[in-house]
């Protein structure tokens, strides 16, 4: 058996360091007798891995005092309803800086709740851009401001944090959080689905902080305030206890590459090699998004003849290189590389890519 380079935009490639320790520890975890999956969440050694993985989560991303972290479900497209829910009461209005898919779908969601304003966005560039800040029509009495700092479907990225004054900025961070150091302070409210550079799918890790906790946002059940999570611990109801397993896990392994600030030099160091190799490619290859707005974690390209797709597709596949196909909506191929994506894998599609350009040109 041999693990292929993989590309997938998510669920994603996790270290191999992590899955083996997983694999390692399946039957018999911490001598307890039994896999992890296969104890109560209310244990004392169930409470003290999540205890760990949540320290260990805060020093990585240097949460300030004043924040808590959570572990929830639904993935990020329940939080795109959850949050307004919490934050906004009924007729209040909320901010959204859409670019790409996912914003859009988080406006979409907020909708039922709330006045959901679009406040910037990049559709007349087809996502392929960023809106210049200037032209933002902020409101200063939105509940809040959300934005996608990544946006995984068109691979666009902010470089830095948008500037929004006093209004909580709200980031859905699901395809780039830990891929290098964050602001935290910056922030009201982080989100991200597991399954990029965290762990399985079925987790959501939140970073909140107490002033937005305390908001009474709208009549709710408690399961969907996020008040009542941060009370029991994320423990309201049994979490996903096997992700948050693997989530701390991953945490671990960050710690051992060096934390978050080697991580962001090894993502820029892998985006620009993807990114130089369409370059040099003499037209056979090319980024369809603007320069400045690249993303380093999604990778969208597209070949000089869609006509070749298939091959390519069929041909890298064979090559051991898994999930190049783009997304629809943007079509050609896209290449993610989260952090459990080596250099070394990126370095392998490269020359693929150049083999290919050579026997297709
Ligand atoms: N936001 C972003 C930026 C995403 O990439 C995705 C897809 N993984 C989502 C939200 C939706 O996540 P989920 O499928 O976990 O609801």
């Amino acid at each position: 058996m041999s693990r292929a380079w993989n590309f997938s935009a998510g669920p994603a490639a996790l270290p191999e360091a992590v899955l083996k320790r997983a694999q390692a520890e399946m039957l018999d975890w911490n001598g307890s007798g039994a896999s992890v999956m296969e104890l109560s969440h209310r244990g004392k050694a169930f409470m003290q891995l999540a205890a760990t993985a949540e320290e260990r989560l805060r020093r990585l991303l240097g949460v300030p005092v004043g924040y808590k972290v959570l572990f929830l479900q639904g993935g990020a497209t329940q939080h795109f309803a959850q949050i307004p829910m919490n934050l906004a009461a009924d007729g209040d209005s909320a901010d959204y800086i859409v670019t790409g898919h996912w914003g859009e779908k988080a406006v979409r969601e907020a909708a039922p709740y709330i006045n959901a304003r679009v406040a910037g966005t990049s559709e007349a560039a087809h996502y392929l851009d960023l809106p210049p800040r200037e032209r933002w029509t902020l409101d200063p009495a939105a509940s809040y401001v959300h934005y996608t700092p990544n946006e995984t479907i068109h691979g666009v990225e902010f470089h830095d944090v948008p500037d929004v004054g006093d209004v909580p900025l709200v980031a859905d961070m699901s395809s780039n959080i830990l891929s290098e150091p964050v602001d935290v302070a910056k922030f009201g409210l982080i989100y991200a689905g597991a399954q990029k550079n965290i762990g399985p799918s079925g987790l959501v890790v939140m970073i909140i902080r107490d002033d937005l906790l305390a908001r009474k946002g709208r009549p709710m059940a408690k399961i969907f305030r996020y008040a009542e999570h941060a009370a029991n611990d994320s423990m309201l109801n049994t979490p996903n206890t096997w992700g948050w397993y693997l989530a701390g896990l991953t945490f671990e392994w960050l710690e051992t590459q060096g934390g978050l600030a080697a991580m962001g030099e090894r993502n820029a160091r892998k985006a620009k090699t993807l990114y130089d190799a369409f370059e040099n490619s003499g037209g056979f290859y090319r980024s369809p998004v603007a320069v400045n707005a690249r993303s380093r974690m999604n990778v969208p390209f597209t070949l000089h003849d869609s006509a070749l797709d298939a091959a390519f597709l069929a041909e890298s596949e064979a090559a051991g290189l898994l999930a190049l196909k783009g997304h629809k909506a943007v079509g050609g191929m896209r290449a993610s590389l989260y952090n459990a994506v080596p250099q070394e894998a990126v370095d392998v599609l490269v020359n693929f890519m150049r083999d290919f350009a050579t026997k297709h040109g």
